[in-house]
């Protein structure tokens, strides 16, 4: 491949993820988003995801039907000139650690928020994710069709809450049964909405101009004031469209329309596509890697239980970084040291997996793991790099694991040591007994785990409330100082599943009065992989 081609097959791709608070629309964009892909025949088929069901089972569901959580994590597909890649992040009601983690193998995001509700708290969680990296952010104003709160309110919220500066594109006229479509400020074009056309893709009508004649007869010529009335202050109170600043992370483009019925959701992915980075660069130990760089390079970001329980396979999802990956090429796995040939990995083209035979920096490919993966883990061509910041959070809810057969604490101990490489969750092994603590970012990851150790690891266990409310890892300099931390906190010391030294307060009291108390300790929220 000539290496114009190969910049070429670069530079088209955009890797984003969505972020959103529950109910807030994900799953609905996410379909019309694949009907725009045409990875998607009618919208309403994205699998398993139904949105009224109860969260946990939800989960169940896509887990017996193991396949299709794992095709639905990663869609492809052609929109304009690009290669779009959208990675989901778990759609249930609880989050993971494995929702921050995709955000590090994305260059870009899209806030959905409800404007009848503004910026609620997990769109608040995750923009602090993004932040870490100052991802570029693209904002969808969704639920146009129902009484949304004032836009400029809501505008204002976005830029004082979340920190960043708004630059509407599109600005709405109406809403509720009153929504008439929404005038492009970039395009000087008023596009009209026709309700009950969510599930195709519609046939617009467009008025070009805003003192056009035209929009008066056909919005209204009240809105059509109001409209003209409120551009006018807009324009002057919000900021415009800088590209320098959106691909800074200090400024995002929004969108107004409504998912559900398919109206702006394809000026969000105009939008997207063309001001959206290509694959960024990703730092190493040693040096940054770019992803025009021949070499093949990339990291593992999730690792996902595969369709068949039985044999205990599992995708590890490579986010690649630089260069190309062709089927039955050499890699080397730099944390084993060792060389791999790999031909059968997995793309995720229009929504259905894919042996991959080729695939580019930005793309995600999914390789077949019996064991040997971890997350965070590195895989290059060539030079033995290691991948920096992907992330392991210190978890926020604690139970004390412990089984119905006391026979199988090997079992048992095996499985979630497996299950926290994984990422699913984190086990925590107290100095002074003989306890095994779980940790979660959320609720719903301790049934999981239960109920994954019984089908894969044939044990039967049950949670009992432990007095642990928080947990740092712990580091220090000073050998001294460290031994006498260690030995006089040896209570309320832990080792996780990698054998890193923890710290477990039963309060935050109890945490904080230890941190003055040893200020020469570090306590780390996150743990690099
Ligand atoms: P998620 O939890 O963020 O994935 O949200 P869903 O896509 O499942 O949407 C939550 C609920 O809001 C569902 O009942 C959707 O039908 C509804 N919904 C999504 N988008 C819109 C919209 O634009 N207008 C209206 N009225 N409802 C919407």
């Amino acid at each position: 491949m000539a290496n114009q081609d190969f910049l070429n097959e670069i530079n088209k791709r955009r890797t984003f993820a969505i972020i959103s608070h529950p109910d807030a629309g994900k799953t609905t964009i996410t379909e019309k988003v694949l009907l725009f892909g045409k990875a998607l025949q009618r919208a309403g088929t994205v699998k398993g995801r139904g949105s009224n069901q109860h969260a946990k089972s939800d989960w169940m569901e896509m887990e017996k039907e193991r396949g299709i959580s794992v095709t639905t994590s990663v869609m492809q597909f052609p929109y304009n000139d690009a290669l779009v890649n959208l990675l989901d992040t778990p759609g249930h009601e609880d989050f993971s650690e494995d929702t921050y983690r995709t955000l590090t193998a994305v260059d870009s995001c899209l806030m959905v928020i409800d404007a009848a509700k503004g910026v609620e708290d997990r769109t608040r969680k995750l923009m602090e994710v993004t932040r870490l990296r100052d991802t570029p952010i693209v904002t969808f104003m969704n639920k146009l069709d129902r009484d949304i709160r004032d836009p400029m309110e809501v505008l204002d919220e976005v830029e004082t809450e979340l920190k960043i500066m708004c630059a509407p594109v599109s600005w709405p006229i109406g809403c509720g049964k009153e929504f008439k479509g929404v005038y492009h400020i970039h395009r000087d074009e008023t596009i009209l909405y026709q309700s009950g056309q969510g599930h195709t893709i519609q046939e617009v009508r467009i008025v070009k101009g805003l003192d056009n004649p035209e929009l008066d007869k056909a919005v209204g010529e009240d809105l059509a004031q109001q409209l003209r009335d409120e551009l006018e202050l807009v324009l002057g109170a919000s900021h415009e469209f800088d590209l320098e600043l959106f691909l800074q992370g200090k400024l995002t483009p929004v969108f107004f329309g409504t998912a559900l019925g398919n109206f702006g959701v394809d000026h969000m992915l105009d939008g997207l596509t063309e001001w959206a980075p290509a694959p960024q660069p990703r730092q190493t130990e040693t040096r940054a890697v770019e992803a025009s760089e021949e070499k093949f390079s990339g990291f593992v970001f999730k690792i996902q239980a595969n369709m068949d329980p039985k044999h205990r396979d599992r995708v590890a999802f490579l986010r690649i970084v630089s260069g190309k990956y062709t089927q039955g090429m050499k890699m080397n796995h730099v944390r084993i040291g060792k060389t791999v040939s790999i031909s059968d990995a997995v793309t995720f083209m229009a929504g259905d997996r894919e042996r991959a035979e080729e695939a580019f920096a930005g793309d995600i490919i999914g390789l077949h793991n019996h064991g040997t993966i971890q997350i965070g883990d590195t895989f290059t061509q060539g030079d033995a790099l290691k991948f920096t910041g992907i992330p392991n959070f210190a978890p926020e809810l604690f139970r004390r694991i412990r089984l119905r057969d006391p026979l199988k604490q090997k079992q048992l101990l095996k499985g979630l040591v497996q299950l926290s490489e994984e990422g699913a969750v984190q086990v925590f092994r107290p100095l002074i007994n003989n306890d095994l603590i779980v940790g979660a970012v959320g609720v719903l990851q301790f049934d999981v785990v239960v109920s994954r150790l019984k089908s894969e690891y044939n044990v039967d266990a049950l949670y009992e409330p432990v007095t642990v409310q928080t947990a740092r890892w712990v580091s220090c300099k000073d050998t001294k100082k460290y031994e006498e931390f260690k030995r006089k906190c040896e209570v309320n010391l832990a080792l996780d599943g990698g054998d890193n030294l923890t710290y477990i307060a039963p309060s935050r009291v109890n945490l904080n009065l230890t941190m003055e108390r040893y200020p020469e300790v570090s306590f780390h929220q996150t743990r690099e992989h």
